[in-house]
């Protein structure tokens, strides 16, 4: 499989260098040349494939000879060796929780499938690798957790200062040894900034492989199409899918098993307050904005990173994208409301995230009778509590992965807002690299 670069179609790498890079130098998003089709036979035993088997199968598909099956096999039974769990709520509505992994959110089914792979391409040389993520939340902790301790990888996170909960905030500073976390003065948007523009300068610096953990990494984007067949290969075909979007990479990777041959009857967008996807959905027109803080807040994103590679699995073509995904977006009175009215009437405890998510099917199924869907639940209830309880009032058990963060001792490096700031501090720790 071959990767091109969306800003420049004409120039492709192969899965290792798109991985190794994240972005190309001129920005553009690496995308897979085209979305294989899989086999009937795939279809036919996907109701009793393992997660760990599907990640093969798919897998190897865009990993190529990249990395050997052998190795495929190897990477997805280490980085998928907790449980994806589907529940039924109501007749018309499923959950499909993402969160039994050990940041308990789903990103750890991309952080933990890259990491796989970086373990496997540091193995083959001994240059220094530096992968540098921007978090709103989320994704930081992921990363710092799948990474830990893989040789010759360090890991630059940078977050916005005061604006994580404090438990997120621990997944991202305490762990130590190869992690590093930034606590910048600024907002995601700021981060996301200041990490596209040291990739960008990376050019100048061979002596060091700099890459991006962030979603718009291919290696984090393939493995997050897996639970949907999961899920779909066990709940059945012609399903709504809702996702609740940020920088758009878990829908995309819906997208992306749909355009296989998955039977995806529909897609929904759901967002919170920013929402220029939804807008788009609606009006055809796609005007980024800055970023609104939120309850949901791993979704504050005002302009999503991996918007260009969903409009690309539909050609970028508006009737396309319309015909397949339906946007809806949520004020944070809403999602508070209904994430007291699911306790309620199904006993079903929702993080802000994944209410958002059920909030958007609720939406489509309305206006679709006859339809039956699942939502995406992206973050365990205990990793907002301080929400979640006072809306329920039940007190929410935190998983034992979580409460080992909460001990441990912070340790952060400040830095204000600006590109510049990080390059200077790469520029001083690996100056003799
Ligand atoms: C990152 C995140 C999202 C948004 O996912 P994207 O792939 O960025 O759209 C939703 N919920 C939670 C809990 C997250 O951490």
């Amino acid at each position: 499989m071959k990767y091109y670069n969306l800003k420049n179609p004409l120039v492709k790498t192969g899965f290792r260098e798109a991985v190794e890079r994240g972005i190309s130098p001129d920005m553009g998003l690496f995308m897979p040349e085209r979305i294989p089709r899989l086999s009937d036979d795939f279809f036919r035993r996907l109701a009793s494939m393992t997660l760990p088997e599907i990640g093969m199968e798919v897998g190897s598909l865009y990993t190529g000879d990249d990395i050997p099956r052998s190795v495929m096999r190897q990477i997805c039974g280490e980085a998928f060796d907790f449980p994806v769990i589907i529940r039924r709520l109501d007749e018309r509505k499923q959950v499909l929780e993402l969160f039994h992994g050990p940041t308990a959110a789903f990103k750890d089914f991309g952080a933990r499938f890259m990491a796989g792979c970086f373990r496997y391409f540091s193995s083959r040389d001994d240059k220094r690798r530096v992968v540098l993520v921007a978090t709103s939340g989320d994704t930081g902790g992921a990363i710092a957790s799948s990474f830990l301790g893989v040789e010759g990888v360090d890991v630059i996170i940078l977050y916005p200062s005061g604006k994580v909960s404090n438990l997120q905030e621990n997944q991202l500073t305490t762990l130590g040894r190869n992690i590093t976390a930034i606590e910048v003065e600024g907002s995601f948007d700021d981060c996301q900034a200041m990490v596209k523009s040291a990739l960008s300068g990376s050019a100048n610096r061979t002596n060091l492989k700099l890459t991006s953990a962030n979603s718009i990494n291919i290696a984090r984007l393939i493995p997050q199409s897996f639970y949907y067949y999961y899920a779909i290969g066990r709940s059945g075909s012609g399903m709504a899918v809702s996702v609740p979007g940020g920088n758009f990479g878990n829908i995309t990777a819906a997208a992306m098993a749909r355009r296989s041959g998955l039977g995806i009857h529909h897609l929904v967008a759901a967002t919170n307050v920013n929402r220029v996807v939804p807008d788009y959905l609606k009006t055809g027109i796609y005007t980024p904005a800055e970023s609104v803080a939120t309850i949901a807040n791993a979704m504050d994103v005002g302009n999503p990173g991996n918007f260009v590679r969903l409009r690309r699995i539909f050609d970028d073509d508006y009737e396309a994208i319309k015909d397949s995904v339906s946007g809806y977006w949520f004020d944070d009175d809403r999602i508070r409301e209904h994430i007291g009215q699911e306790y309620q009437r199904t006993g079903y405890l929702l993080d802000p995230h994944s209410a958002v998510a059920s909030l958007g099917l609720e939406a489509y199924l309305n206006q679709h009778p006859g339809t039956v869907g699942i939502f995406v639940a992206t973050a365990h209830p205990a990793k907002f509590r301080e929400i979640v309880e006072p809306l329920t009032g039940q007190n929410v058990e935190i998983p034992e992965s979580l409460r080992n963060f909460l001990a441990g001792k912070k340790q952060s490096v400040k830095m204000k807002a600006g590109p510049q700031n990080l390059e200077e501090y790469l520029d001083d720790r690996y100056q003799n690299e």
